[in-house]
Order: structure tokens, then C-alpha cells, then sequence
């Protein structure tokens, strides 16, 4: 193994309906946060890559059609066109709405692909959270400046704060689980 750090890719799919989004608000709202808190605590570099292609058939598709079903179509499109690369690779797929009244977002632990709706800051964190192994259970709340901040994979609570942070545990998940992709577990 070389000296130089590997690198985890998170990909942004911007579905269609959120085209229109300025990139400076994504980068400056969402992603920077993520990203900072990312490379807090791992020994990687950390580089997301923004996919605004409007590509037919990805980036277009109905997600509205149950959380479940919405995130193996996701992963189904992206598997038929090569477009999913083993290793240290996520795939979020970004949407303007809610997938449904409650979800904001969906993604199997550990798995490489996931929903998350831009609706709150929230939820791209969390949904990264859960493809890099954070669970709801290690989640926690942060008392800070005055106020209660929820970690990223807190189930969503408009009366709390973003901490833009996961939690020690979550923390330790996070690095356990990119050890079995970088073969240093
Ligand atoms: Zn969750």
C-alpha cells in the first residue's frame, strides 16, 4: 500500500427536479459541513463528485413511488449502466421532495446507494451516514449554544438543530465499516 491517502467518492445525482439548484447552496449548505466532519475523523481524502448530466433513465425516474421501491430502482438504473464501481464509491441520488408525507430519505446500511431529499440539511448526511455504517441507535443530541443539535443520523426533529456532525459512536462505525473497503481491518 502506498503512502498517499485513499480517497472515498460520494456521487451526487442531482435528479432532474432539483436542476435548477444553485451548486454555491449545495456546496456551501450541505456539503461542505459533511465533508469537514468526514475528514475530522477519517484517514481518507474525501471528494464528492456533483452529477448534473440530466441523464434519461438516471436522473428522471419517479422516486415517489415508496421509499423501498424507490431505492432499488435507483440502484437497479445505475447497476444497468455500469455506472456503480465496487470499493470506496456511494451513490446518492439528490431530490428537490420528500420521497413520501415522512420520508426524507432512504439508504441500506453499508450499501453503496441512497435517496435523500434536499428539503432538509439533514438528510444528505444522514443518508451518506447510513452507506457508510451509521445507525439510528448511536445517534445523539449535542446541548450547544443554547440549544439542542441532532447528530446526522437523529431521526429527523424540526424543533432540533443540525450539530453538521455524527456521533463518537457513529464516528467509530463510519471508520469501522471504510477498514473492510480499504483492507485495513
Ligand atoms: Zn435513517
Amino acid at each position: 500500500m502506498s503512502d498517499s491517502k485513499e480517497t472515498l467518492h460520494i456521487w451526487l445525482y442531482l435528479h432532474d427536479d432539483v436542476s435548477d439548484m444553485s451548486l454555491i447552496s449545495l456546496g456551501d449548505d450541505y456539503l461542505i459541513p459533511l465533508k469537514n466532519e468526514l475528514l475530522s475523523f477519517l484517514d481518507l481524502d474525501v471528494r464528492f463528485i456533483i452529477e448534473d448530466t440530466h441523464t434519461p433513465g438516471v436522473t428522471d425516474f419517479d422516486y415517489k413511488i415508496g421509499p423501498e421501491q424507490a431505492v432499488a430502482d435507483w440502484e437497479e438504473r445505475l447497476k444497468a449502466r455500469g455506472l456503480i464501481t465496487p470499493g470506496l464509491h456511494k451513490y446518492l441520488l439528490v431530490t428537490r421532495d420528500d420521497l413520501d408525507f415522512t420520508t426524507k430519505g432512504i439508504a441500506k446500511i453499508e450499501e453503496q446507494v441512497g435517496i435523500a431529499s434536499i428539503k432538509t440539511y439533514m438528510a444528505i448526511g444522514h443518508e451518506v451516514g447510513h452507506m457508510l455504517g451509521a445507525v439510528h441507535e448511536d445517534a445523539e443530541t449535542f446541548f450547544e449554544g443554547g440549544w439542542w443539535k441532532d447528530s446526522y443520523t437523529k431521526s429527523y426533529n424540526p424543533l432540533k438543530g443540525n450539530a453538521h456532525r455524527y456521533s463518537d459512536a457513529n464516528r467509530r462505525n463510519i471508520k469501522r465499516h471504510l477498514a473492510t473497503l480499504t483492507g485495513e481491518s
